[in-house]
This record gives structure tokens, sequence and C-alpha cells, in this order.
């Protein structure tokens, strides 16, 4: 039997996603000129829901789309009542609207679209991963210089995401020109040395993570040493340790770049620290006491 479509919310109404239609002149289509979020929903609420709502109204500002990102929380909460998901992922995208084909704004503003849709996460793909560790391959960074805005503009990471596949492994980790590695197609990274954990700092070349976020004020709390600098591919040898981080991947540890071993070649201890805190972050907040800010 057939899967029901998943309900969307397209500008406020709810409806089935297959039935969403767009014009081909959204500026989305024709430019990528767009900006989406990626939701974790946890026994059906969505996870870390302020903070998504914050870099969304960023990356929007910074663009210059304007809209009033209120009403989406109060949507996503409705979407999520109308079709009650456990554990799943939330898919937000705002464009900046249909008009004649030009590359600069249109002069009349145009009435952003904005799309909202909850989809089922029942066969986590990374559960095993996160037990086993997984494989990366290093990858160009072909990508624009602002990384920090989270546009649909995604073929560089799209590239990279394909050539890790072709080669039997999660992700791909981005390399600069200057031999920098910025982060994973879709996920932040993070190397251990010497019992500190490491990771790029925010700047326009990376996303600025929410789990990444996350991550760093619980290495804090749980008195890891934490530094903000930028690994690189020559010292990739050096490292203890390397893990992933994202909506969907939570915490995953690396264990194989490029089929060379990562450390021992097998899931790290800080890793296994910082995946068993992250747990308990969401378990306490599913109880009703976290708070990512304190
Ligand atoms: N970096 C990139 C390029 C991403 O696309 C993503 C998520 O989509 C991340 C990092 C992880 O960000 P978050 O933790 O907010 O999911």
């Amino acid at each position: 039997m057939n899967q029901p479509s998943p309900l969307a919310s397209w500008n406020g109404e709810v409806m089935p996603l297959s039935e969403v239609r767009v014009s081909v002149l959204d500026r989305a289509f024709l430019f990528g000129d767009a900006i989406y979020e990626a939701l974790r929903v946890y026994e059906g609420r969505p996870f870390l829901l302020d903070e998504h709502m914050a870099r969304l109204r960023r990356s929007l500002d910074q663009i210059r789309i304007e809209t009033d990102v209120d009403h989406i929380s109060r949507r996503i909460l409705e979407l999520l009542e109308r079709q009650p998901v456990r554990d799943g992922l939330i898919y937000l995208q705002v464009t900046r609207g249909e008009a004649p084909r030009t590359h600069y704004f249109p002069a009349n503003p145009t009435e952003p679209n904005e799309l909202i849709y909850v989809s089922p996460l029942e066969d986590d793909p990374h559960a095993e991963h996160r037990k086993t560790g997984v494989g990366v391959v290093t990858f160009d960074d072909l990508r624009w210089k602002r990384c920090d805005i989270k546009s649909v503009n995604l073929l560089g990471n799209c590239l990279a995401a394909q050539a890790a596949r072709e080669a039997g492994c999660a992700e791909a980790i981005l390399v600069s020109a200057d031999g920098t590695i910025t982060e994973g197609s879709h996920t932040s990274l993070f190397g251990v040395r010497d019992g500190a954990v490491m990771t790029a700092p925010l700047a326009r070349n990376i996303l600025p993570g929410i789990t990444r976020n996350l991550v760093v004020q619980l290495a804090n709390r749980a008195d890891i040493p934490i530094r903000e600098e930028p690994l690189s591919r020559d010292r990739l040898p050096e490292v203890d340790e390397l893990f992933l981080t994202g909506t969907t991947a939570e915490v995953l540890p690396v264990t194989r770049v490029d089929d060379r071993p990562v450390g021992s070649g097998q899931p790290g201890k800080v890793t296994c620290q910082i995946a068993a805190a992250y747990r308990g972050y969401v378990a306490d907040w599913l109880a009703g006491d976290a708070s990512p800010s304190s």
C-alpha cells in the first residue's frame, strides 16, 4: 500500500505535501533565492525550536527577504498537532517569491512563499553508525563565500555528499584551497587532540550549526577543553578522534578518513562522552528540565 503523503503547511494552508503547487517563476526555482531550516522532532516535540527560528531570521535578514518569522513556530506546532510524528524531521523553506525573471530583486516586493512539512524518521539511518562510527572522504570546498547563510544553494554540498556516497562513506568533509577543513557537506566537524576538542570558529565559511552550538555548551559544562580553531588537512593524522554533529546526525563518530583510520579506528572516548551528554540533554529536555543557554 502506498504511504499517504505527509501534510504540509503551504503559506499557512495545511494540505497534503503532494498537492502543493509552486510557480516555475518562483525565485527559489530560478536562482536558489531562498532560505531553509531543518529541525528534529523528538517524541512529537520540535527540538531547539527557538534556536532554529533565530538562525532562520538571521539568514533571511542577510539576503533581505522580508517576512515576519514569528508565525512560523506556531505553524510548526499546528502541523505537528494535525500530523503527530514521534521521531521526525521538520523541513521549512522561505523563498523570495514569484516574479518575472531578473537577477536583481523584483521592483515590486513579492510575497515570500513558505513551505513547512514534517516527515517521520522511523528507521534512523544513523542509529547503527553512532555505535560503530563512519568513514568520510575529503572533498574540495566548492561553495560560495557566505556559507553562514542557510540558503538552498547547495550544489557544492550535493556534489560532496555524492562523492561520499560513491566512496561508500557517510559524509564528505570539505577542504578549502588553503588546506583548512571547514565542515561536512551537511554536518559540523569536530576533532579531539590530547583530550581537547577543536572545531572551526564561527565565520562566513561555515554554517553556525545548532547542534555544534549545543555541543560546545555541553563540552564546557563537562569541563572538556574546547578550542574554536580551524582544523587542517595536513594535521589530520595528529588527531586522536573526529566526530560530526548535525540535526539528523546528532553526534556521529568518524573512524576513517579517505580509508585511513582515525586514532585507534574506533569511536573515541571524548566523542562517546559528548554523545552521551547530547542524549542526556535531550532526555532532560523531554522531561522538562533542560535549557541550552544555562
Ligand atoms: N553544516 C552544514 C553545511 C549543514 O548543512 C548542516 C545542516 O544541515 C550543518 C552543518 C549542521 O547544522 P545543524 O546542527 O544546525 O543541523
